[in-house]
């Protein structure tokens, strides 16, 4: 009697050892490293890592798949530990490969704040290898269609092309950014001057000197006043933001993550706001800047957020996240002297409201403002949409997902952070339970873990998921019995 190991009765014949089939929809940061990781570790059990992704270069995405050259990492380089097990390779590859000479004001006191566009560029260099060996194959397609056949998943891309695969990542990333429903009953030219400022053609129309209003004061307006900046844009600028909250900058000095936050009792957000607000008060007697205690809280993040009972989840998301969010992700300094020069000299102005209304007035746009002292118009040529993806009913905003929610493989999470999962990255089904081929990696998962949107998070979760996938592939290769007289 004969003893073999295999995934699959059917694929007995064809190889002693197969291995399993995976596939990654998405390859951003999160599908690449993820596919990087699975083809180096995972070299026993899995036989092919394809990924689908329209973009020409894995590891971009939409934050580093930027051609201009303005807008930088809002983490420095040494913070970004992009490879797991090699924390420090993004800030070698920067030094070895001549990027610094190339661009010296990368080099701050605050550390090294690199263009993002640099960083797509180390992902590439490390995809490479992979991608010449054939252990990972890029098809530059979208996906269209999801379904489930005989035990495995069929991928369909926007060509026609159909992969099968044992294992099914969804790395999908960012949604577009919501477009508050008052721009949309503009006419055609009034709509042509509302731009999301991630689209590739978002500063294309505006001049030198025409007035912009920025709705949204997050990073992602930072990196656009940093766009207009480099345009030479004189005109003024104003950001407009509900909470009147703009993100801190970074301290300089090298200080290491502050606050032990290994605390069980942590179950609710005010206890939580307290033992911050503490530990800072802790920190500044050491002469230590509040920014160590945010370092510390986030790598704690994924206990805490699963340590708070759904209700206290919705309390921070309602009152906390805005406040954390400012503390949390910072401006680069180049982007923080870019705005502060901005505001001394006039070019920036910053105002505090909701936008209520957008109506045309000959070649300019007339926007209602909500502030807290009442209504107030404000005069532009041009509106940039710096709100951020809108990650609300995340299992909609595709069609192949809406397809994979109507047949019950995926959720969206209540939350409205994305999609459901457990902590090891499974779907959750429609009923609820976690599908172990399925799994959602990178920001969509973050409704499990709190905090998964910075490269550092992405990437502990892909190596997790990645030995967790291997492991799953392993276990899956039986032993079967074959009589001899087969
Ligand atoms: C503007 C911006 C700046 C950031 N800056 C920093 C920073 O400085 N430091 C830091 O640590 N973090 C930063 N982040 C956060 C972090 O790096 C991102 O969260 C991370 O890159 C997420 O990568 P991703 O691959 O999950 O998502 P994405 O970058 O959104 O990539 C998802 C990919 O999926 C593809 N895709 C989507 N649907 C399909 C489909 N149907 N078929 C095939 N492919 C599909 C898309 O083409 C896309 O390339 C930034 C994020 C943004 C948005």
């Amino acid at each position: 009697m004969l003893k073999i190991r295999m995934s699959s009765p059917r694929l007995q014949a064809q190889t002693p050892r197969p291995g399993s089939r995976v596939a990654i929809i998405g390859g951003g940061y999160t599908g690449a490293i993820i596919a990087k990781l699975l083809a180096e570790r995972g070299i026993r059990d899995i036989e092919e890592v394809t990924v689908f992704e329209p973009r020409e270069q894995l590891g971009s995405g939409l934050a580093y798949d930027v051609k201009n050259i303005d807008v930088r990492l809002n983490v420095a380089a040494h913070r970004m530990r992009a490879i797991p097990g090699a924390p420090t390779a993004f800030l070698d590859w920067l030094q070895t490969s001549g990027t610094l000479t190339v661009d010296p004001q990368a080099v701050t006191q605050e550390g090294i704040f690199a263009r993002r566009r640099d960083f797509g560029r180390f992902m590439q260099s490390k995809l490479a290898p992979h991608l010449d060996s054939g252990a990972v194959r890029h098809i530059r397609h979208a996906i269209r269609i999801v379904e489930r056949e005989n035990e495995q998943w069929r991928i369909c891309g926007a060509d026609g092309t159909i992969v099968m695969a044992d294992i099914l990542i969804l790395a999908t990333g960012h949604p577009p950014a919501s477009r508050p429903p008052v721009v949309d009953r503009l006419s055609a030219s009034a709509t042509s001057r509302i731009k999301d400022v991630l689209a590739a053609d978002a500063f294309n129309e505006i001049g030198k000197c025409d007035p912009v209003l920025i709705v949204g004061s997050g990073l992602t307006a930072i990196d656009a006043l940093c766009r207009l900046k480099a345009l030479g844009h004189t005109g003024t600028v104003s950001l407009l933001s509900r909470t009147g909250l703009m993100p801190r900058p970074h301290a300089g000095g090298g200080f290491s993550p502050f606050g032990d936050f290994n605390s069980t009792d942590l179950t609710s957000a005010r206890k939580l706001l307290s033992k911050v607000r503490a530990t800072i008060r802790d920190a500044q007697a050491q002469g230590i800047p509040w920014q160590s205690v945010f370092d510390a809280l986030r790598q704690h993040a994924p206990s805490l957020w699963q340590a708070l009972p759904m209700r206290e989840r919705q309390k921070f998301l309602g009152r906390l996240r805005r406040w954390y969010d400012v503390h949390r992700y910072r401006m680069p300094p180049q982007g923080a002297a870019i705005l502060g020069r901005g505001i001394d000299t006039g070019w920036v102005r910053l105002k505090t409201g909701d936008l209520v209304s957008v109506t045309e007035d000959r070649q300019e746009l007339l926007a209602g403002l909500e502030t807290r002292e009442g209504r107030t118009e404000f005069r532009c040529r041009h509106i940039l949409l710096a709100t951020g993806p809108d990650f609300l009913n995340y299992a909609a905003h595709q069609r192949f997902l809406l397809g994979m929610h109507r047949d019950g493989f995926i959720q969206s999470d209540p939350l409205g952070l994305g999609l459901a999962c457990d902590f090891a990255g499974r779907a959750l089904t429609v009923a609820g339970t976690p599908d172990t081929t399925l799994f959602v990696g990178g920001p969509p998962a973050r409704a499990a873990f709190g905090e998964l949107t910075g490269v550092p998070e992405i990437a502990a979760q892909a190596a997790s998921l990645a030995d967790r996938i291997i492991g799953c592939c392993a276990r899956e290769t039986r032993t079967i019995v074959i009589s001899p007289t087969m």
